[in-house]
């Protein structure tokens, strides 16, 4: 069968007046004033386990906008029991059933759904209407359909038969349950973690990020109407730690698919390796973690180029992004025009402001451990001898965890901010002397333990190819005269090694052939 072929999921603008416009203020409002009630989703059942939490708007942090149920362990294990009834139908139904699924889910949120899924993310993810167009509606939807064309460019991969003797493969699921654990900066990624292995025919838990559980709602709306069957992926929240040990204890635990912190990925790995006695198969290890994302100008890059790769690829989405770019390397003789640029692209962005105000550049920061946390180095670095700030710097979080996009500039190419991830919108830059370009690659090379995501800038063709070589792994996503940001799905599959990452791309053949175990059969005549 030949699946519909895949297109990226057109961006809407939004412009004044537009029925988009209209239609998504009107949702984000309804939500608003909403007060909802979030449940466990665990087979058939939403449960309401009375222990909740309340969920706030990061740029309205005094407003409730509603509340989501706590899981304890024997909701873990209720959710790993209906992963397991669930599975020998759920594996046994034909690819094209299961894709026909997952296709339904994508018109679902590129139509009646889309100022749904927006308004969730604008409002407790605090993104701006642009912001979760790209993330919630276009992402998340082409995530879905490039899939489904890999997919079944997997089923139909055969090996070669001979007279008298017939070799078939047959793209197994894994044998068990997987765990998906999604983060809060991307709904299009937490949709896409737990939607990539059960396209395969796996069975899921998924534990969203507390901070984007008001989109994986909706998310489970529209699966529900795609006509998912009951059971394929359950949805639990609560003490993370009490949720990974009930999981990981299971026998049946086959497989993790992360995206998070480089830290809590050690750990899961850790404690998989120490639980390995237990379990059926070998795990699947499969995560995106952290990242220190350079930006590299040669001296003959263009300082405006440079300056725009800086602006768009360490400030948009609040540098919340795996991908932002968070440490960047200028020469000498062009460092003062490329930061006098930046300095003047923020001061034009607006004002920090709720994503209801539709033309905010800069939202607030997801909460107020992160937004302690880059206030905290903000402080460090106007205290430092080696450190200034030299555009922003201010914070406030009466209202909303706000953070001022700031550019921290050091004259010591180790300083912390140059090697610790911050995200947030803070980036800091040294500048190298034009004769040293060797030894600013080594610098980029060996500064970060990270290898996520990396633009080198210039317009010499020698240099290009030399940071090319000297960078070969210290970015899974490489860009030439751009931002190192920004990856569309079916265009740029995304993902790092090193410290960020197993590297196994999200949006790719390769990411879906860890979620199968293919069976092989020799059939002679
Ligand atoms: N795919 C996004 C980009 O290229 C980043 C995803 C992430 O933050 O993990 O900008």
């Amino acid at each position: 069968f030949q699946v519909p072929t895949a297109s990226n999921e057109p961006v809407k603008t939004y412009v004044p007046g537009s029925p988009e416009r209209e239609e998504v203020l009107k949702q984000y409002k309804a939500f608003y004033n909403e007060k909802v009630d979030i449940p466990l989703y665990i087979g058939s059942e939403e449960i309401k386990t009375g222990n909740t939490k309340p969920l706030s708007p990061p740029h309205d942090h005094k407003h409730v906008i509603g509340q989501y149920h706590l899981a304890d362990k024997t909701h873990v294990e209720k959710a790993i029991a209906n992963c397991l009834e669930a599975r020998n139908a759920w594996a046994n139904l034909t690819w094209e059933q299961r894709c026909a699924i997952f296709l339904k889910a994508a018109e679902l949120i590129a139509g009646p759904y889309r100022q749904k899924m927006n308004a969730a993310t604008m409002l407790a993810q605090s993104k701006n209407i642009y912001q979760a167009e790209i993330d919630s509606a276009c992402e998340i939807v082409d995530f879905l359909r490039f899939n489904v064309e890999y997919m079944s460019q997997i089923y139909s991969e055969q090996p070669e038969s001979s007279e008298g003797v017939w070799n078939r493969v047959e793209y197994r699921p894994l044998e068990g349950f997987v765990y998906a654990i999604t983060p809060f900066n991307f709904t299009a990624i937490a949709g896409n973690l737990p939607t990539s292995a059960a396209m395969m025919g796996n069975v899921v838990v998924w534990k969203p990020s507390d901070s984007q559980i008001y989109s994986a709602k909706v998310i489970v709306d529209v699966l529900k109407e795609a006509g998912l069957p009951d059971g394929v992926i359950n949805v639990v929240y609560g003490d993370p730690v009490m949720i990974s040990d009930t999981v990981l204890d299971s026998p049946d635990f086959t497989g993790i698919h992360f995206t998070g912190s480089t830290d809590v990925f050690k750990n899961l790995w850790k404690q998989i390796g120490n639980n390995i006695h237990k379990y059926k198969t070998y795990p699947r290890i499969v995560g995106e973690t952290g990242g220190k994302d350079f930006i590299l100008a040669h001296p003959t890059a263009k300082p405006q180029q440079v300056a725009t790769a800086i602006s768009r690829g360490a400030f948009e989405f609040q540098g919340q992004k795996c991908s932002a770019a968070s440490r960047v390397y200028l020469p000498k003789s062009t460092a003062n025009e490329i930061l006098e640029l930046v300095k003047k692209d923020i001061a034009s962005f607006n004002k920090p402001g709720s994503p209801e105000d539709m033309g905010n550049f800069i939202n607030a920061v997801i909460h107020e451990g992160s937004f302690d946390k880059l206030a905290k180095y903000i402080d460090q670095a106007k205290a430092d001898d080696d450190a200034e700030i030299i555009a922003g710097g201010n914070y406030d979080k009466s209202v909303g965890y706000f953070i001022e996009p700031t550019v921290i500039l050091t004259t010591n190419p180790q300083y912390e901010t140059m090697y610790t991830e911050l995200f947030g919108p803070v980036v800091t830059v040294y500048v190298y002397e034009d004769k040293d370009w060797s030894e600013a690659l080594k610098l980029v090379d060996g500064t970060s333990e990270y290898g996520l995501t990396g633009a080198v800038l210039s317009g010499d063709r020698y240099s290009i190819d030399e940071a090319t070589k000297a960078l070969q792994n210290s970015a899974g996503n490489f860009y030439i005269n751009d931002k190192p940001t920004g990856a569309v799905v079916g265009q740029q599959p995304f993902g790092g090694a090193r410290a960020s990452g197993t590297n196994d791309k999200a949006g790719s053949m390769q990411n879906l052939l860890r979620w199968v175990s293919p069976r092989l059969i020799k059939e002679t005549f």
